[in-house]
């Protein structure tokens, strides 16, 4: 007996150090603790309890020989390295992806729409909404809820989703790396772009493809097999892309916010993509993207998702104008302006000459940014200000953000010497006050390329570009086409 126990003892002091020895990275050194063995709870993925012992999947995949993440039982005894301790005492949250549905959630936790909706307080299963925060396990302090406590939007982030990376260790192969998420040589070197499989370093971070990330329990009908919102929480005054897929030919309609969504179908019918453009003032909160799909044999499917829309927080401003432009003022002006541009800005053009993200107008810094709300000599603030303004001496070259086709070159009464360029897909850019204009309505311009020069013509306080992106009929954030990049 004592032999036993023995024997039993020393490969409990030898584990860990085994295992340490697979690892190439540096071990904490609290390992006195000796072996953890976690069983595996009801609703427990592996993804949750390496975060709950603060490693790292892959980690704890290897030290137990999984070779397919998602695929743990209930029950079953994993061996967590020594030196982490649990704190799985943490509530459990899951942030609701678009297409997701309060009952496929329960499944893939493995607990009930019933016992999901009373943790949440939910009456209704189809008020969900994409972002949406919900409690998995009870919170840890039952704080009595008080109307401060309700969830702040702009503290969600966003999971990543989509890809999951791996960090090559040192001595490790390609095949080696394969062997162990359950997928080919090929497909890895596929997705990761490698055409030597012996060229590869400790380091290197390699898309796994094919996993999914943690938690993703779509519910979609048949024979939509995919949506993606980008960004997840939609905001006030910002563009979103939604792309849905279809495992078939399909054509597509929807709405939103009261309109009737333009909807782009590529890839054999089987792709497809619709820009909104939140409009400034839309009042914060959820609002249903109603969306219709035709098989070919004239089937309809329908789907309700219900969007976030977040305030944007825009600021505001007074405006002291040149003394000979306040006659622009007058909200006639403006009005027949706006019944000038506005059919311009409202066309369609199914074809995309944009990608990726937009280059800045002018090399020149940003003065004022878009949204703010508008006083014009101190005058009552109701305007909103619909581009972002950039400084810049009379004759600095004014560039074309993206590709596309000019469709207004003119001389206007507020806007100044303007510009605005169909890029496709709905989206337009404006350039107004410039000095010169080099490009007429019909030319195809290209990314960066010289269309005028910034000026002071118009409604302005001095020389400066104001740019203006408008996408689906509305004025959005200029500088989020800078900063993001669509598809
Ligand atoms: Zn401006």
């Amino acid at each position: 007996v004592i032999r036993r126990l023995f024997v039993v003892l020393l490969v409990v002091l030898l584990l860990p150090s085994s295992i340490r020895a697979q690892e190439s990275t540096p071990v904490p050194e609290t390992t006195q603790n000796g072996l953890t063995i976690h069983v595996v709870q009801r609703g427990e993925t592996l993804f949750r309890i390496a975060l709950n012992y603060g490693i790292t999947v892959e980690e704890l995949a290897q030290i137990n020989g999984i070779t397919d993440p998602s695929n743990i039982l209930v029950g079953q005894r994993l061996l967590v390295p020594s030196g982490t301790t649990s704190t799985s005492t943490e509530a459990i949250t899951h942030v609701v992806q678009p297409g997701e549905t309060l009952r496929s959630i329960a499944e893939s936790y493995g607990t009930t729409v019933e016992s999901l909706a009373a943790l949440n307080n939910i009456t209704d299963v189809n008020t969900i909404y994409v972002g949406q925060v919900l409690n998995i396990t009870p919170p840890v302090e039952t704080a009595v809820p008080t109307p401060t406590d309700a969830p702040q939007p702009d503290t969600i982030s966003a999971p990543v989703s989509g890809t999951m990376l791996y960090t090559v260790q040192a001595g490790e192969t390609l095949f080696r790396i394969a062997t162990r998420f359950g997928i080919s040589v090929n497909e890895l070197a596929t997705a990761n772009n490698i055409t030597d499989p012996s060229l590869i370093f400790a380091g290197q971070q390699l898309i796994i493809p094919g996993f999914e990330p943690p938690h993703l329990a779509l519910d979609l009908p048949e024979p939509i097999n995919n949506l993606s919102v980008n960004p997840l929480l939609l905001v006030e005054g910002q563009a979103a892309w939604i792309r849905l897929t279809t495992s078939e030919a399909a054509t597509m309609s929807g709405t939103f916010l009261d309109r009737v969504l333009n909807v782009i179908t590529e890839q054999g019918g089987m792709t497809h993509n619709i820009l909104i453009g939140v409009a400034l003032g839309t009042q914060a909160g959820i609002y249903p993207l109603s969306l219709n799909v035709t098989r070919s044999d004239g089937q309809q499917v329908s789907l309700s998702v219900n969007l976030q829309i977040l305030t944007g927080g825009y600021g505001s401003e007074n405006i002291i104008l040149l003394e000979d432009r306040e006659d622009l003022l007058d909200p006639s002006v403006d009005q027949a302006e706006l019944d000038l541009i506005t059919p311009i800005l409202n066309t369609y053009t199914q074809e995309r000459f944009f990608a990726g993200s937009m280059g800045l107008p002018a090399a020149a810094a940003v003065t004022s940014p878009f949204g703010t709300i508008r006083s014009y000599d101190g005058g009552v603030a109701t305007r909103r200000h619909t581009g972002t303004d950039f400084a810049g001496a009379p004759g600095t070259p004014v560039l074309a953000a993206a590709s596309g086709r000019v469709v207004l070159a003119d001389t206007l009464n507020v806007r100044g010497n303007a510009v605005i360029i169909d890029h496709g897909w709905g989206v337009f850019t404006g350039y107004w006050h410039q000095f010169e204009l080099y490009v007429q309505v019909g030319d195809m311009v290209t990314t960066g390329q010289i269309i005028g020069t910034i000026g002071a013509t118009g409604r302005v306080t001095g020389a400066h570009l104001h740019w203006e992106v408008w996408v689906s009929g509305v004025p959005v954030d200029p500088m989020q086409w800078v900063q993001l990049s669509f598809p």
